[in-house]
């Protein structure tokens, strides 16, 4: 049988994540409110130690291993915060972790995964050639390869923060969910199904990276161009398991343009003081996008990461200067 995930394991998975992470809090911005037209509560990942919700996919992982799958170490390859993830989840449980990024990886990055203890081996034209790469140090090394996308105990523990969101409001009437993988999305509708089965769980991917998104629409795993300078949201191809996880779980699934994404970053600075990553203004993006579609709801959108990169920043600076 192919691995799945329910949501007993998520329950687990919250238990294992108590001792190391406390839940992120969910705000809401009258402001805000009155810019979208919508009831918008804000769930706040990008406080997480890394600075995104992936921390607790990687802790959960780490948490479920047992010494000796510690002591082998473990091996995976990313560009982003996955990377830091896994390397922050393995120094809290004293496991060694090597990361192979694509060779043109931003140096920021690998500078911040190497300062959590990890080693950074900078190898491959793209993500799947530090995949190649990857697989070829466990196979050497004996080191456990983790998959960013495909690895069960990730989603369980990412699913964790919709226990959060849907026990504090089981009255939503949607949560948006930004999607890469899809690893987010596929736990948020498990969680959704069993605490708040009236909430739509919505998934939104830039229009300029539309893999997961074109995946879900075909019921099978596409391959598309991957342009979008949203980190988080930039795959090129559907990955099966959270694919057949959101294809029950999802109501609908939107694509933004990366324009939207900024607009959306921007209020976010400007109207709750939150500093985010274009993938985590991605789910306020949608709701802006749709102004029909969300008039007057509750809807919480999930500010999945705040590691916004110096040009996101700078952007920021000149929104403020121009007033
Ligand atoms: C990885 C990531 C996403 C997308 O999550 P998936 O589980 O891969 O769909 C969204 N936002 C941020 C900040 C991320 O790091």
């Amino acid at each position: 049988m192919s691995p799945t995930v329910t949501f007993a394991d998520i329950r687990l998975a919250r238990d294992l994540l108590a001792a190391h992470l406390p839940p992120t809090p969910m705000w809401s911005y009258p402001a805000l409110d009155g810019v979208v037209g919508a009831h918008v509560l804000v769930k706040h990942e990008n406080v997480q130690p890394v600075g995104a919700f992936k921390v607790r996919g990687g802790i959960t992982l780490l948490a479920g291993l047992g010494a000796a799958e510690r002591a082998r170490g473990l091996v995976t390859y990313s560009t982003g915060n996955h990377a830091q993830s896994l390397a922050y989840a393995c120094r809290e449980f004293g496991a060694s972790c090597t990361v192979v990024m694509p060779a043109a990886a931003n140096p920021a990055k690998a500078r911040a995964v190497r300062a959590l203890g990890a080693t950074v081996v900078l190898d491959g034209a793209d993500l799947a050639g530090a995949h190649a790469r990857a697989e070829e140090v466990a196979e050497r090394e004996g080191r456990l390869l983790v998959g960013p996308a495909d690895t069960p105990a990730l989603i369980a523990g990412v699913g964790s923060l919709y226990l959060e969101v849907f026990e504090a409001r089981p009255d939503l009437d949607a949560v948006v969910v930004p999607v890469g993988s899809g690893t987010g999305a596929a736990a948020a509708g498990i969680v959704a199904a069993e605490l708040a089965p009236g909430c739509r769980v919505v998934g939104v991917q830039s229009a300029a990276s539309p893999a997961a998104h074109d995946s879900w629409r075909e019921g099978t795993c596409v391959t598309r161009p991957d342009r979008t300078a949203a980190e988080g949201l930039a795959t090129g191809r559907g990955f099966a398991l959270p694919q057949a996880l959101m294809r029950t779980g999802l109501a609908d699934f939107h694509l933004v343009s990366d324009e939207r994404i900024a607009q959306a970053r921007r209020l976010l600075a400007g109207h709750a003081h939150t500093l985010a990553e274009g993938a985590g203004a991605a789910a306020l993006a949608a709701v802006l996008d749709r102004p029909d579609e969300f008039a007057g709801r509750t809807v919480a959108v999930i500010c999945s990461g705040g590691n916004a990169s110096p040009a996101e920043i700078a952007d920021l600076a000149e929104v403020a200067a121009v007033g």
